[in-house]
């Protein structure tokens, strides 16, 4: 499947082209306006706009793109750091982000987007089947660096800039422990509004007294997004790839209900889950009827999700009745309900209401069949990782006007 993605990631990580005077890794604010520019800002120069040299003495380093004609005297006029990436290369004013020593970018807040998350860990206790960013080896992060990553972000980004909704993700962000706490004290700190969606597994928020002191520190802003795939241990152990881990998810829930943080429950549909999804629906609201939330949710398929395809794999058309089914016992037990991440084409007509705009606008994509589709501006699309060999759905068809003209059948 052909897709069109966006060029302005939020994940940005792009290798410079050339560097002159890099001699050490940099974490800094982006600056474009001249009247922006502050002490220690990371200046992006466009092409036809010269930087005075008063502002150069302040500044930390200057990213020019290559098509800059004044890059060889800048770099002959001054030693601070000059970075030239490729005019593709998109950066806002009040960006936040890292350049390594050997020229690497990464962009960790992009002042633009409304869908900003802050990755505080790669390592993860769970090894879900489907996990589409598969987990690094703890040896290979050292937390408290990770943490002052993230403070340091924090510090950098402007009040005017500070997001609505803020997502904490992982790997598992409570192993961080209580640099995890320090985080969202430090959220809370910067603007006790923003709503802190922290995306965890739950297992460690068992620990009864931890999450007393998350809860403390989130202000009531914090909305914990937790997996639960199976309505019996058997599943959910399974699907997680860890023996125990229902128990201990189960436990951090009620802990969560105990002091006061809301849950998005979120359920990933996938071959395994589907089987067994109005069993989980009924589990849900016997026992979990205090959940914000439900959010229902289609698989990206990546990482795991693509080595372990023929097991998890099922095409959402396959199960869109079941999807209704599973809807209608949760509208029946008074439960918030949403779908996410499934193309309003392949749900059935029940189901497009619940259907929520939720991928990220930094992985999102759209098939050119979407093009002619009325209801384009209503739907998901697509995550970009869905290619011609990592398929979605064999049923992707525009909604047109003219009924008669619907299912133009393309994918597979
Ligand atoms: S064809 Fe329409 S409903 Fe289907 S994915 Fe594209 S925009 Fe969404």
């Amino acid at each position: 499947m052909n897709t069109q993605l966006t060029e302005d990631t939020l994940f940005l990580s792009t290798q410079a082209e050339n560097i002159w005077h890099l001699n050490t890794a940099l974490l800094g604010k982006v600056a474009i306006e001249l009247n922006e520019i502050a002490a220690d800002s990371i200046v992006f120069l466009s092409p036809g706009n010269p930087l005075p040299e008063s502002a150069l003495r302040h500044v930390r380093a200057v990213i020019c793109t290559h098509d800059n004609l004044n890059i060889e005297t800048l770099s002959a006029q001054t030693e601070i750091p000059i970075i030239v990436v490729s005019e593709k290369t998109i950066f806002s004013q009040g960006d936040v982000i890292t350049i390594s020593e050997r020229g690497r970018i990464h962009r960790l807040f992009r002042a633009s987007s409304r869908n900003n998350a802050l990755l505080v860990t790669e390592v993860c206790n769970n090894l879900c089947v489907m996990c589409p960013q598969p987990p690094k080896p703890e040896s290979e992060i050292n937390h408290g660096d990770n943490e002052q990553r993230i403070l340091k972000t924090l510090a950098l980004i402007d009040d005017k800039h500070f997001p609505e909704t803020l997502c904490i993700t992982g790997g598992e962000p409570t192993m961080l422990n209580e640099g995890l706490l320090n985080i969202i004290e430090a959220i809370s700190d910067r603007n006790q509004q923003t709503l802190i969606h922290l995306l965890t597994n739950g297992r460690y928020l068992s620990q009864e007294s931890y999450t007393a002191r998350l809860a403390q520190k989130g202000h009531h802003q914090l909305l914990a997004g937790i997996p639960l795939f199976g309505h019996v241990s058997e599943i959910h152990d399974y699907v997680v790839q860890c023996e125990g881990a229902f128990n201990q998810t189960m436990a951090g829930l009620l802990n969560c209900y105990r002091y006061g943080i809301d849950i998005e429950l979120r359920v990933v549909l996938n071959k395994i889950t589907v089987k067994y999804l109005s069993a989980l629906a009924e589990f849900i609201s016997r026992n979990l009827f205090f959940v914000k939330h439900i959010a229902l949710m289609g698989m990206e398929n990546m990482g795991y999700a693509k080595l372990n395809r023929e097991a998890v794999f099922i095409d959402p058309w396959e199960y869109k009745d079941m999807l209704s089914d599973t809807i209608e016992i949760f509208q029946l037990y008074g439960i918030d309900v949403r779908v996410f991440n499934l193309p309003l084409c392949i749900v059935n007509e029940d189901t497009q209401t619940y259907c929520k705009q939720s991928i990220s606008d930094f992985k999102n994509s759209w098939s050119p069949v979407c093009n002619s589709c009325v209801k384009r501006d209503a739907c998901c699309g697509f995550f970009s990782s869905s290619t011609d060999k990592f398929w979605l759905s064999n049923h992707i068809s525009p909604f047109v006007t003219n009924p008669e003209k619907k299912h133009l059948s393309f994918g597979g």
